[in-house]
């Protein structure tokens, strides 16, 4: 049970058409993927998989531009741009949390390896 954090509307589960669960607040919109660590256990390989799915659902995501940006290098622009950066805890709470970028120019999306 959540409740939306822009509006406090109680906040509905649904699948969205890539089958990703969602939750959405069907007063003003707001919605976000469910959290894995909202759930069970999972596999490291499991995990591993929603990494890269996240990826993709970023990917096709309209830039958020909460985010913070900041000057950095896209592999993609092969340049510097800015980039917006978000943090995801990706697995235990134990471990430092996974960080993505998004070009702002060109949308390329990545997350930082250790
Ligand atoms: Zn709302
Ligand atoms: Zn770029």
């Amino acid at each position: 049970m959540d409740f939306c954090p822009k509006c406090g509307k109680l906040l509905q589960t649904e699948k969205d058409k890539k089958g990703n669960t969602v939750v959405i607040c069907y007063k003003c919109g707001y919605k976000r993927q469910l959290e894995e660590d909202e759930n069970v256990t999972l596999t490291e390989e499991i995990k591993h998989d929603m990494v890269k799915e996240m990826t993709v659902v970023f990917d096709k995501t309209e830039i958020d531009t909460t985010k913070p940006v900041k000057e950095m290098y896209c592999p993609k622009c092969e340049q510097n741009q800015k980039i917006s950066f978000w943090m995801i805890q990706t697995r235990s709470a134990d471990e430092s949390p996974t960080r993505f970028f998004r070009c702002t120019a060109c949308d390329e999306t990545w997350r930082e390896y250790d």
